[in-house]
């Protein structure tokens, strides 16, 4: 990673070559004097310079397609039926559940949510393999809310020298103003970002209303504020430094990338010797690269790529935007920064040509697992089930002998329905002939060899069941018994092993 001096120089230099460019001038000398190395690393300033460009307009096109995404999501809307929610993405505390259109997930089911996310570590390594960084400088939400906040400077700023301008300027009654309306611009951005994210937990209209109007509650309000705090700084004020120091992910990448992931890079071997050019001379003995630094000065992240690929480049392809644009100016072929894997790029520099190797073991790996794993997760979507029981066995008493011999057991039972109508289930039990059922506060049907559970429209609901074997039967100490759930109008059921304990009830020919 490079210093801070190193940092301080780059930025000097670049600006000081791109002023030099600009004005048809030779560029300044770079700085000789480099400062003593210092452990505390003071920010510079990123003022990126905009760009046209094949990667600017795939970044403008990404940027559109995800906050539109982000922001109406939450606004369209999913028939579930009079007593269950209408929209279609919403995850409800409350309840508590998850609604992704037609599929419901519970709390039980959080493993579909894990899975999901293992698909997107997967997908992520499967692009970063063939891609390189493509999700950093295109799709992720750091990426995306800081090139919006950015533009948004542009437009009440300026580009970066108006922008560099002001910044040295005193303050006045113009800086003051732009200053103001940007972080107003910001904050507002900022606000809808965090009410945004408030409506995937909440009703949408309802919550738009009751946030407006004063009636959301306490915890509501303090998630927006969060999250619009968040975005505020971490999009107006951190930008690069979240990819750089913060963000895990540009550390354990470099696992993923091979000489055949596509990469940001600058070819050497055709821009060295650089230096500035005349129009009307030669190229002969020299590079393309004229060190105009306008690479630098687009870049988000503020470095130079001609040093090579570092731990900072986000993989935004905007370098090669401008540098194309410089190529095309001074008439050399264009591409000099490049996106193309290391091997073609080696290739290319010894005269030859090579193929990109999509297929090979990490990317075969990486798209393996993600198909298992999505089918995995199909199968147990589709052969999910919308009744579930599960039983919990008294340990104190472990039985109760009543007055006639027989013997009795406590089970606590709890019955899922995951549909949206009552059902009334019929429990039965296996293992145990003449075993007899009573469950608690249902009534008649609450007893006999098998009985009625009545459970409410997407529901739990808890019973206390007893089961009493006959006296006098012959009987093990402990009896493996199943207790069998049925939906008799669908058909559908669960089943739960539970075991019955007693003591021993010996017979004649009993050996022992
Ligand atoms: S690589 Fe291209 S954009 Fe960068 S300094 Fe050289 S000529 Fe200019
Ligand atoms: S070096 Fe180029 S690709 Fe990398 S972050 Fe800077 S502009 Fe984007």
């Amino acid at each position: 990673m490079a210093g801070p001096e190193t940092l301080l120089e780059k930025a000097a230099a670049a600006d000081a070559a791109q002023a030099a460019f600009e004005s048809g001038r030779k560029p300044a000398p770079k700085a000789a004097d480099v400062p003593p190395p210092s452990l505390y690393a003071a920010r510079i300033k990123v003022q990126p310079k905009s760009v046209t460009g094949k990667y600017r307009t795939i970044k403008w096109a990404v940027l559109i397609f995800c906050l539109t995404l982000y922001y109406l999501a939450p606004w369209v809307r999913w028939d579930r039926g009079p007593d269950a929610p209408s929209q279609a993405l919403l995850i409800d505390m409350g309840a508590p559940r998850a609604y992704l259109f037609g599929i419901e997930i519970w709390p039980q089911e959080v493993y579909f949510i894990t899975g999901l996310l293992v698909m997107g570590s997967l997908g992520l390594f499967l692009v970063t393999a063939l891609f390189g960084r493509l999700w950093c400088g295109y799709a992720c939400p750091q990426t995306v809310w800081t090139d919006l906040f950015m533009l948004v400077e542009r437009w009440i700023e300026g580009d970066r020298g108006a922008r560099m301008r002001l910044d040295k300027a005193p303050m006045s009654v113009e800086k003051f103003t732009k200053r103001t309306a940007k972080h107003a611009a910001w904050l507002l951005i900022a606000l809808a970002t965090g009410g945004a994210w408030a409506l995937y937990f909440n009703d949408a209209p309802t919550f738009v209303v009751e946030f407006f109007t004063g009636r959301a509650t306490l915890v509501q309000y303090f998630f927006v504020g969060l999250f619009t705090t968040t975005t505020y700084v971490l999009a107006g004020w951190a930008r690069e430094q979240v990819c750089t120091y913060m963000c895990p992910w540009p550390r354990f990448q470099a696992a993923m990338l091979d000489d055949q992931s596509m990469v940001v890079t600058y070819e050497r071997w055709r821009g060295e010797k650089r230096g500035p050019h005349k129009a009307g001379t030669s190229w002969d003995g020299r590079g393309d690269c004229i060190d105009c630094g306008q690479c630098v000065a687009v870049c988000p992240t503020g470095i130079d790529i001609r040093d090579g690929l570092q731990l900072e480049c986000i993989g935004c392809g905007l370098c090669i935007d401008s540098c194309n644009q410089i190529m095309d100016k001074v008439g050399r072929p264009r591409e000099l920064i490049t996106f193309d894997t290391e091997a073609r790029q080696q290739a290319r520099a010894k005269g030859g040509r090579a193929k990109w190797k999509i297929v090979r073991p990490r990317t075969l790996i990486y798209a393996g697992l993600l198909v298992l794993v999505g089918v995995v997760m199909l199968a147990a979507l589709l052969l999910r089930t919308t009744v579930e029981v599960n039983v919990l066995r008294d340990r104190a008493p472990l039985f109760v002998t009543l007055s006639d011999g027989g013997v009795r057991n406590g089970y606590t039972l709890k019955v899922l329905n995951k549909r949206r109508e009552s059902v009334d289930f019929l429990l039965g039990l296996k293992g145990m002939k003449d075993g007899h059922l009573l469950v608690q506060d249902v009534g008649e049907a609450g007893e006999g060899q098998s009985v009625i559970l009545p459970v409410k429209p997407d529901k739990v609901a808890t019973f206390r069941v007893f089961v009493t074997a006959p006296p006098d039967k012959e009987r093990d100490e402990r009896v493996e018994i199943e207790f069998v759930l049925t939906n008799p109008v669908r058909g559908e059921g669960d089943a739960y092993d539970a075991v019955f304990v007693g003591p021993h009830v010996r017979h004649h020919h009993d050996r022992d």
